[in-house]
């Protein structure tokens, strides 16, 4: 029988530990046995889902996995959704992905109370007895994952079961995953970077996965002391929490804890360079930054082994080809000229769910369209941001608010900055920064101390100090919010 590689290898890994949920331990062959359950749960006597769409919601957990497997195994299209998720998210996911059946857990069931779709409790569908799966061939959609909406609306990119192997196997290769990988894992499982590059990948591999409900530095921090895991992945701000809370003196353990593992990542937001220099101050470690979205899975990154480079996303990874595209479409051959960044390989995602015209206009001749700028530097990236939001039009020159933002966090004063444009009569937009900061801080001053470091055009013209910037599920700063700020 064609079985998905996924559910092939696990097999080979029977016996060995998969997830860790606090105190218990869950085999692979444990998941084997959970998947094939659910999957027949979900067939009720059909023989193949043929692509409908489940959605399903459980915080990360054995639970979680056995779901996610079963819709595969069944045929369907898995619809994770978010256990941090407001109503109107939940209902623009249930109703746009238009998923015939929700299957939860017990403790999430409550928060469905009203809906009409059909409901079906985990714990129901484990009693199910195993029957005989589909074939599930490469090609076939695997999953529908809600962009994380910093720009827009969350669009759905439908991702087949090759799109998603591909993107786990590119990590495999350049991280060098092992089985005997052990990895915590307290990101969201409705984005790509817990759902791949962690769970993914781990299970992928044969490692184990100890899984948190969410970061809780006092449930995660103990475990790291006692020397348990070899990498871990975490978004930027995760990082500068912790950076702010470890104390060099009173917790060696824990900073004894992360210097010993063997790889440590940061993505999914910009790494500061102050941030980056502070945690290898901490840890010794070098953070390895890499850039990737939902459409494509993990695009470009800074090397395992060789020179990481701080303010940097590294290098295309294996089987992904990346292009630089001028506002003219051309090409971009030369070191240090910006351009959007495109994406080819078999890890680029089918298509946007029920946006045909989104879907075709994201593609150019075969590539598709980050919707970012970047910059090539003796074959390193560097992101200058988001066309959309981050690429400020002022005076006729192009802004990179990445760029501004990181001159900018090497001021003392500042903790937290967002750099955006504001409109203007004279210059089309100026330079707008919203900051948390940490004592006093006048524009004047502000721009004094910045002259050394940017160019007179990329000062800022209005300083902005907030308590907190305000930011999504993924911790990344929502810049159309940062803009009303300001009015
Ligand atoms: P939406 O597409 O709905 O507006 P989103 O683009 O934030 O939301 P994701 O797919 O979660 O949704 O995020 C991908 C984006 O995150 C990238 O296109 C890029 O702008 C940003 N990103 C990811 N990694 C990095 C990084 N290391 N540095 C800077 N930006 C990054
Ligand atoms: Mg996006």
């Amino acid at each position: 029988m064609l079985e998905l590689p996924l559910i092939a290898r696990a097999r080979s890994f029977e016996n060995r530990h998969a997830l860790r949920e606090g105190e218990v331990y869950r085999s692979y062959g444990e998941l084997l046995d959970a998947s094939a359950r659910i999957a027949a749960a979900l067939l009720g006597g059909r023989r193949d889902l043929e692509e409908a769409r489940i959605a399903f919601m459980a915080p990360a957990s054995f639970e979680y996995v056995a779901i996610q497997w079963g819709i595969w195994r069944a045929g369907g299209i898995a619809v994770p959704l978010s256990v941090h998720a407001t109503v109107p998210e939940l209902a623009h996911a249930l109703g746009d992905s238009d998923a015939c059946l929700i299957l939860v857990t017990r403790a999430e069931a409550d928060r469905f109370a009203s809906e009409e779709r059909a409901l079906l409790l985990v714990d129901d569908a484990l009693r199910c007895e195993a029957c005989e799966l589909p074939e599930i061939r490469h090609e076939r959609r695997a999953m529908i994952l809600y962009t994380s909406g910093t720009t827009n609306k969350p669009k759905g990119a439908v991702s087949t079961h090759a799109n998603l192997q591909a993107q786990i196997e590119a990590l495999v290769v350049a991280w060098e995953w092992q089985a005997d990988d052990r990895i915590p894992l307290f990101l969201p499982l409705h984005h790509i970077h817990g759902i791949i590059n962690v769970l993914g990948c781990a299970l992928w591999s044969g490692a184990l996965v100890d899984v948190f409900p969410r970061f809780d530095p006092a449930m995660v921090l103990p475990r790291v002391a006692a020397g348990e895991y070899s990498l871990f992945m975490a978004v930027p701000t995760i990082y500068a929490k912790l950076a702010t809370q470890l104390e060099p003196d009173s917790q060696r353990a824990v900073l004894k804890g992360f210097a010993a593992m063997r790889l440590m990542v940061s993505g999914s937001a910009a790494l500061p360079a102050s941030l980056h220099r502070r945690w290898a101050e901490l840890t010794s470690q070098s953070l390895l930054e890499r850039y990737g979205m939902t459409e494509t899975g993990m695009i470009l990154s800074n090397p395992l082994h060789g020179e990481r480079r701080s303010g940097s996303v590294g290098q295309p990874l294996p089987g992904v080809e990346v292009r630089l595209r001028s506002e003219t479409g051309e090409t971009i051959t030369t070191a240090n000229e910006a351009g959007e960044i495109q994406v080819r390989g078999p890890a680029v995602f089918l298509e946007y769910w029920q946006l045909p015209e989104t879907s075709a206009a994201s593609f150019e001749d075969g590539w598709f369209r980050t919707g970012d700028m970047g910059i090539r530097e003796d074959g390193y990236y560097r992101i200058l941001g988001r066309l959309s939001v981050d690429i400020i039009k002022s005076g006729g020159y192009k802004l990179s608010a990445l760029e501004i933002e990181a001159a900018l966090l090497e001021h003392p004063a500042i903790r937290e900055c967002a750099v955006i444009g504001l409109e203007d009569d004279t210059w089309g937009e100026t330079v707008a920064v919203a900051a948390v900061l940490e004592g006093d801080l006048g524009l004047e001053d502000l721009q004094h101390w910045s002259k050394g470091r940017l160019s007179s055009y990329k000062l800022p013209r209005r300083l902005l100090r907030v308590e907190s910037l305000p930011r999504n599920a993924m911790g990344k700063v929502a810049k159309k919010e940062v803009g009303k700020l300001f009015r």
